[in-house]
């Protein structure tokens, strides 16, 4: 029997951080990290020589292993408590940025990058403001550091090591299928070994659940079956736009990443631009139940022409309806059927002309898509009228504080989702209503970024300490 005082499922950057802040704080007490994937060296993506993605089995290596979605992502840490979750609401805007501050030295000790992006020219950022007023969008102020895709997994791999040399064991390549429950207290896991299906057990006196936003399907059910308590989460759907750098050169070098946010007629819902990558590269991730949704990463030393970033549409439903996640995922597998199996693109023009979007249209223009599996089509024939409309709209408005924003050529992918996770209800102290059970980072519902994450696991941290 594997018996522990801390059991951690899910090494992405809420879970490792809870253990970096125990050992940091000196805890004696002994740790383990469970995860699906494999160790940070060991997570190769094979699109690099097969150029198109090949749905990995059993797992995608792009958001499964040691430092979860955060290894292959272009490591963009916002360092305001404005950016990247509720936990302002939990535990109180001053102390978040407090955390984020004490989070960002730890990267720093780690290697990251010293350079700030986003405070440098104080009168531009002024203008680029009055502009999106202008266009009734809101302006987040929001200082970035950048890792860097290739930068961010060497930072990991010493964190790894760190937290190897310090005595948490690691153990990889097992999916977590259940908690165990007694009396309303959480005193373990069933882990199973993701090639022969072998059966793990591991008790500990701490259960703590980071299993991002790959694991929420799972969680939704882990909440149901135990009576975790939790209220449906929001979810995010929309489209991954791509410019020509010449687009975005202002927003680009004064803020590095805009942050609008706006509320478009008719239907005012939150519409916010999220995740930009100048000079990046538009990327394809498969969920486990083989769903394909874009996203998008920027690398610190290879860059190509276009500036990326998504346009995300917030969607809260009410009663009777408490399934958000299988509604996005509908609208994710029907734009999939579209292009049998792949992403969809389309000229923002087409979309206007209410046309779909031929292969040999896309070469008429400026910006090529960077995304090669992507197939041109119609992605209005399988978003809903209600988030098109609404897209369609701020984008329209961004034109007026990036100017060629809305041209024909403008190029959205399909589809981008977001998954929230249900958020699981917890106090300031991040318990559950389940006796020594805590959840953390974008499974949790409360953080959707990898500094808010972190900051999770540090606060976690600091409790079992
Ligand atoms: C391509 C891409 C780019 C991104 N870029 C940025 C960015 O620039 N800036 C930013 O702030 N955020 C970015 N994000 C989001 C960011 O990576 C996440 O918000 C962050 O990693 C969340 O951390 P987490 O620890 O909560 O979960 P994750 O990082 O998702 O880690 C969860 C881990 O749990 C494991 N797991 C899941 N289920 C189980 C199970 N049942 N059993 C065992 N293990 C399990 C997973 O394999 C994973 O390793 C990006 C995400 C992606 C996919």
């Amino acid at each position: 029997m594997m018996q522990y005082d801390v059991v951690i499922v899910g090494a992405g950057p809420a879970g490792i951080f809870t253990a970096l802040e125990m050992v940091k704080r000196g805890a004696n007490k002994k740790i383990v990290i469970v995860e699906k994937g494999s160790p940070v060296e060991k997570r190769a993506c094979p699109k690099n020589q097969t150029q198109i993605c090949v749905n990995c089995k059993p797992f995608c290596h792009i958001t499964t292993g040691f430092s979860g979605a955060g290894a292959f992502s272009d490591g963009k840490l916002s360092l305001s408590a404005e950016v990247g979750g509720d936990l302002p609401d939990l535990l109180g805007f001053d102390f978040t940025q407090e955390l984020i501050n004490y989070t960002d030295k730890i990267y720093l000790e780690f290697g990251a990058s010293e350079k700030i992006e986003g405070i440098s020219d104080l009168d531009k950022i002024k203008e680029i403001r009055a502009k999106a007023i202008r266009a009734g969008l809101k302006l987040v102020d929001c200082p970035i550091r950048h890792l860097g895709t290739e930068k961010a997994r060497e930072l990991y791999l010493r964190i790894q090591n760190y937290l190897a040399e310090k005595g948490v064991d690691l153990i990889f390549g097992y999916n977590c299928q259940n908690i165990i429950l007694k009396n309303n207290r959480c005193e373990g896991v069933i882990l199973e070994n993701v090639r022969d299906g072998s059966e793990l057990i591991i008790y500990g006196q701490d259960t703590i659940v980071a299993t991002g936003r790959r694991g929420a399907e799972w969680l939704e059910k882990i909440c149901a079956q135990h009576n975790i308590s939790h209220q449906p989460g929001t979810v995010d759907i929309g489209v991954r736009v791509e410019v020509r750098n010449e687009i975005m050169e202002e927003i680009n070098e004064v803020l590095y990443e805009s942050k609008l946010i706006g509320y478009p007629k008719p239907f005012k819902n939150k519409v916010r631009t999220f995740c930009q990558n100048p000079g990046g590269f538009v990327s394809q991730e498969n969920y486990d139940n083989d769903l394909a949704v874009v996203n998008g990463h920027s690398y610190k030393d290879k860059k190509s022409s276009n500036t990326n970033l998504s346009i995300l549409c917030s969607h809260n439903f009410s009663y009777p309806f408490n399934q958000p996640i299988a509604y996005a995922q509908k609208i994710g597998e029907l734009t999939n059927m579209l292009a049998n199996g792949h992403v969809l693109v389309q000229r923002f023009g087409d979309i206007l002309d209410g046309k779909r979007t031929w292969e040999h249209e896309l070469s008429n223009s400026n910006v090529r898509p960077t995304l090669p599996d992507a197939v041109a089509g119609d992605i209005t024939s399988a978003m809903p009228y209600r988030t098109m409309t609404n897209i369609i709209n701020f984008i329209q408005a961004v034109d007026m504080v990036v100017p060629g924003f809305a041209s024909v050529e403008t190029l959205l992918y399909s589809p981008e989702l977001k998954f929230y996770s249900n958020k699981i209800k917890m106090d300031a102290n991040l318990n559950t209503n389940v006796q020594s059970l805590h959840c953390l980072g974008d499974s949790s519902g409360w953080t959707r970024g990898l500094m808010m994450a972190s900051v999770m696991g540090v606060l976690m941290g600091r409790k079992l300490v």
